[in-house]
């Protein structure tokens, strides 16, 4: 289903109006400082876009997970001077939603403000309506910029949503919908997926989902060693979940021809003991020892896959990225798709450790989804509930 989007609003409807913008600035903080800005560079556009206009811009967003109301430690104060030179202009914080029309009716046109932490009032999750009606009131249109947290029916991305209108997709919310959405609807063939990451148990649904419309998923990560108990292999004391076996077993017996496994692994006694690690068959793998990343006849076989593929959708990484030398595997699935893209394939990447594997590349592959369980739910299929209370286009 094809949503608004900011690009679909006149001018008239833009200049000296109140745009309240939902964005996904939960950013990750060290002792009150900001590690890693990509989450306020990825709002650039939809805000950069409105001042031209001549909105004045009031921008939502939680923080963390505060338990108990506000909390110093997850304030959006601690992200406003970032937030500030990304734009190059000044921020109003705006400490109460409940006290905050005042000031965004007096902000300048192009000016912006920025709310405290939505979650910092109880109504935030539950989605009460007043909180909803008090958002509401400090804009006179919505944009819902914050793909990654469409997959909550919150008061600031759900209920403010129905109470605000137009109502309408920023321009990263806009890119997610394009890209996913092309690649689960209309995906130029062959499209393969590459599935990996740690556990069965949360992409189940995705396996799923993906199965009937891929023509090929690349098994790798901790998620391949469960298929490969399933298939009736000892993968020593690799990390298996074992109540999914069952599951991998009904997978493999309907779609075992979709499904790619790994050939080989790199194993080790060990995580930290990496100098020990060797390459094996997957039918060799030696007691006590486990598997941490797929081997290079596996890297060479799906690489070929993928340079065949003309949409790719990767999720997981093929072994423990995080401790070398266990990311090989991940680096060359994450340069295949570099090539793939060059060739003309549509590249998609998406999870919070895999976004974090393809850091660098963002700009060779096609899309890299800034959602972690948004994008899961969405390549599940599911209705996001942020997203469906935007207005069709
Ligand atoms: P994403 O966040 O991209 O959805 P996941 O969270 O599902 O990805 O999986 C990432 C985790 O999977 C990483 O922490 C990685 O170390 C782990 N992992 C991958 N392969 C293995 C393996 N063979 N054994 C143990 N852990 C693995
Ligand atoms: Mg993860």
């Amino acid at each position: 289903m094809k949503k608004r989007s900011l690009r679909d609003l006149p001018a008239e409807a833009l200049a000296g109006k109140r745009a309240l913008v939902r964005e996904d600035f939960n950013v990750p903080l060290k002792d009150g400082v900001v590690t890693d800005d990509g989450r306020l560079r990825a709002a650039l556009p939809t805000l950069t876009y409105l001042r031209e206009k001549g909105s004045r811009v009031v921008i939502l967003s939680h923080l963390g997970r505060p338990k108990q109301g506000p909390d110093p430690k997850y304030s959006l104060r601690q992200i406003v001077r970032d937030l500030e030179r990304l734009l190059g202009a000044p921020i109003e914080f705006l400490p109460d939603p409940a006290q905050g029309v005042p000031a965004t009716r007096q902000l300048p046109r192009g000016g912006v403000a920025l709310v405290e932490n939505t979650r910092f009032w109880p109504g935030e999750e539950t989605n009460d309506p007043a909180l909803a009606r008090t958002f509401a009131a400090l804009g006179d249109f919505y944009v819902n910029d914050a793909f990654g947290s469409a997959h909550r029916a919150h008061a600031s991305t759900e209920g403010v949503a129905h109470l605000l209108k137009p109502a309408v997709a920023g321009f990263l919310m806009e890119k997610e919908l394009k890209y996913l959405g092309e690649a689960l609807h209309q995906p130029k063939r062959p499209f393969v997926a590459v599935v990996g990451g740690a556990k069965i148990s949360g992409k189940i649904d995705v396996l799923e989902a993906l199965l009937p419309r891929v023509d090929e998923i690349l098994i790798g990560g901790a998620m391949a060693c469960t298929f490969l108990v399933a298939m009736g292999l000892s993968v020593g004391k690799s990390l298996v979940e074992a109540d999914r076996v069952a599951l991998a077993k009904v997978l493999l017996a309907r779609s075992g021809a979709k499904l790619i496994l790994p050939r080989g692994a790199v194993v080790a006694p060990a995580l930290d003991r990496a100098a020990e690690s060797r390459e094996v068959l997957v039918d060799a793998i030696p007691d006590g020892w486990a598997i941490y990343d797929i081997d290079q006849t596996t890297r060479h076989d799906f690489r070929a896959r993928l340079l065949r593929a003309r949409t790719i959708i990767w999720n997981g990484p093929m072994g423990v990225f995080e401790t070398p030398p266990f990311d090989a595997g991940t680096r060359a699935i994450a340069q295949a798709l570099v090539d793939a893209g060059v060739k003309g394939a549509v590249t998609v990447v998406g999870g919070g450790d895999s976004a974090a594997a393809v850091a660098g590349l963002e700009d060779k592959l096609t899309h890299v989804s800034t959602g972690g369980g948004a994008t899961l739910e969405f390549l599940e299929g599911k209705v996001l509930p942020g997203i469906a209370a935007l207005e069709d286009a």
